[in-house]
């Protein structure tokens, strides 16, 4: 795939970052990593840091975990540039967006169970890997089978059931951003990597069957909206980047740059979350949590200078660890 590296959208427009947790509980180890990264590349590249309360799935969330949220960033010294967007405010731009999806033929209803989904899956003989997503078989393409559509989902391949012609999906609007049926794009850590969505996930949700908005349209629709142009979030989302890539082109909005943070694990080797062990950080000694998120990040320790000063020096490490490429000639960006 292309190289060099794609350029740096701050070149165009000023840096705009964030840091997108979802207020299921409080933060944690883990948490804080992704959110002191995102806030030491903002400062580094002398720009702006946004909190985004990610609330789509309502009933996992609080506005109490929310607020306490604000409170622990608050505690080491991250507070956010502007003010703080609530997703589940924003239903109205989510709307817009699978309007257009659906009048481009993109998105189509769907009226499977998960249930569904897994006697589809085991009747053609595909087996669930561990921590994977279900990769939806297709059932609904060809319409709902007298059943109401209830989900909607983005269309990740030509739909040959409905006699899409390739050229209206595949040539005009998928071509010159796949190769091989594979999504390509860059991390700023881990460098290239391709999915093929299609084959990862199959066409995925973008409105649930219980009315509510799916993670994947609301980020793309948000980053968009607050003029992100540096994603840096932790490296489970790291898969989920390709299907917002898509989502980007299928909506003609810009593709930010991504880097995905090392993840810190709990006591089983799983992701650390609060069902393996994550304590909530102790707001007694914000300064030792930051030090133990800036450790993960592979930056050196500050345990005797004042929190302020800690900030700086490790902004100045990041902005030399991890520099962001200027632009390319050939305008790649993205992917
Ligand atoms: N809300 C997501 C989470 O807490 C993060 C989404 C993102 O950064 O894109 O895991």
């Amino acid at each position: 795939m292309p190289s060099p590296e794609p350029p740096c959208p701050q070149a165009a427009a000023g840096y705009r970052g964030r840091f997108a947790p979802s207020p299921t509980g409080p933060l944690h180890a883990g948490s804080l990593v992704a959110a002191l990264a995102s806030w030491l590349d903002a400062r580094a590249h002398q720009g702006q840091w946004l909190v985004r309360l990610e609330d789509v799935d309502t009933p996992r969330c609080s506005p109490a975990a929310a607020r306490l949220i604000l409170q622990q960033l608050a505690a080491c010294g991250l507070v956010s540039d502007g003010p703080v967007w609530v997703q589940s405010e924003r239903g109205t731009a989510y709307a817009q967006a699978l309007a257009r999806l659906q009048q481009a033929g993109l998105a189509y209803p769907c009226a499977c169970t998960r249930q569904d989904i897994e006697h589809a899956l085991r009747d053609s003989g595909q087996v669930r890997e561990r921590h994977t997503e279900l990769r939806y078989p297709g059932t609904c393409r060809s319409g709902t089978h007298g059943k109401p559509g209830r989900a909607w989902r983005m269309l990740t391949t030509p739909n040959s059931q409905i006699n899409q012609p390739e050229s209206h999906y595949l040539k005009a609007f998928l071509a010159p951003f796949i190769e091989n049926g594979k999504w390509h794009w860059h991390d700023r850590i881990s460098g290239w990597h391709a999915q093929d969505v299609a084959q990862r996930v199959g066409d995925f949700v973008l409105r649930r069957a219980d009315g509510l908005w799916a993670y994947q349209l609301a980020v793309v629709v948000d980053d968009a909206a607050q003029g992100i142009t540096h994603v840096v979030r932790g490296a489970d989302l790291a898969d989920n980047t390709p299907r917002q890539l898509l989502l980007q082109h299928a909506l003609g909005l810009p593709h930010p740059r991504y880097l995905h943070t090392p993840l810190v694990l709990g006591t089983d080797g799983e992701k650390l979350s609060k069902h393996n062990g994550a304590a909530p950080l102790n707001l007694d000694d914000p300064l030792a949590a930051l030090n133990a998120a800036a450790a993960a990040l592979g930056l050196q320790p500050h345990t005797a200078c004042p929190m302020g000063e800690a900030l700086q020096t490790w902004t100045l490490e990041w902005a030399h660890l991890h520099p962001c490429p200027s632009p390319a000639a050939d305008g790649l960006c993205g992917h």
